[in-house]
């Protein structure tokens, strides 16, 4: 089992610049292709059994990323290629497929991150999610924010700069924390209007302008339940790509206050007992890996 989903891989280095402008051809190279949030592999059928994702209805049984021989191999020419870096021997390079690409041939499909996790290879899979971020921000950034001049690609580093006016904009990461309260043998689990039916999983929140971690924490467990927590202890973080996060997982202790779900963001929020716990994330998310870490240590305590 890996790590975390989606953090760096062992044996990736990452790199701005390819050695070459794109892979000669016969040149053997990892392609990340996207339409819209799917990425391009070759995969199996569904599996017959549900998914443990509560958004996912079921995974292919198995999905691989094709290992081409140049991007020729592809059925339409791609859109904004990007390097990644390479992974182990393999240049790695994402890109997206152009709106209109005939469909996939026989054996090959588009499917979305959370139904290949487990699925595709994990560092195949963490560089996905790599991947769809730089392909968002490069996208999104075509423009210079404060002059509106077409920005162009830096060569040195991860960054399109505006040639006019100089600003630069680097791929955008939002803090978010993740904070799971606890009290003598139950922890706090709540739901969002967005959730799944019957999933619960940890509170969470972006961090503001001028807010330490701790303070979003304290601001964020107060406005979404009404409680009042101490002894915030750092679990561990994960890059998080839908979209853009860089989820940082806290334990605390619940010290006042009973639950009152703040309107329209929480739809329900309750004590659970670690023994009876409700429907939970996936393992592909930071939330189900802090919620099993301290169900556990509450278990073999009791
Ligand atoms: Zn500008």
């Amino acid at each position: 089992m890996i790590e975390m989903p989606f953090m760096s891989p062992q044996g990736f280095a990452a790199a701005v610049a390819a050695p070459a402008a794109r892979p000669a051809a016969g040149a053997r190279a990892h392609w990340f292709v996207f339409k819209g949030d799917r990425l391009l592999v070759e995969l199996g059928p569904p599996a017959g059994r549900p998914s443990d994702d509560p958004r996912v209805a079921a995974r292919p049984v198995w999905a691989r990323l094709p290992l081409l021989n140049s991007n020729k191999i592809l059925w339409f020419e791609v859109v904004r290629p990007l390097y990644l870096g390479r992974l182990g021997e393999i240049d790695c390079w994402t890109a997206e497929a152009p709106a209109d690409a005939a469909p996939p041939p026989p054996g090959i499909g588009w499917e979305g991150l959370r139904a290949l996790f487990s699925v595709l290879d994990d560092a195949h899979f963490a560089l996905a999610g790599r991947a769809i971020q730089l392909l968002d921000w490069d996208r999104s950034h075509r423009y210079c924010g404060r002059c509106g001049t077409p920005t162009e690609a830096k060569s040195g580093e991860r960054a399109r700069a505006c040639p006019a006016c100089k600003l630069s904009a680097y791929p955008r990461i939002a803090p978010a924390v993740m904070a799971l309260v606890c009290r003598e043998g139950e922890i706090l689990l709540a739901r969002s209007p967005h959730f799944p039916p019957g999933m619960y999983s940890a509170l969470a929140g972006f961090v503001e302008a001028g807010e330490t971690l701790e303070q979003c924490l304290e601001r964020e467990v107060e406005e979404e339940v009404g409680v009042r927590v101490s002894r915030i202890r750092y679990f561990r973080s994960q890059p998080w790509p839908f979209p853009n996060s860089l989820m940082i997982a806290f334990v605390c202790d619940w010290t006042s206050g009973e639950i009152r779900p703040q309107a329209g963001e929480i739809e329900a929020a309750n004590w659970f007992k670690v023994l009876h716990l409700p429907k939970l994330p996936s393992k592909i998310s930071i939330a189900r890996r802090l919620i099993d870490a301290v169900a556990n240590e509450m278990r073999a305590g009791q």
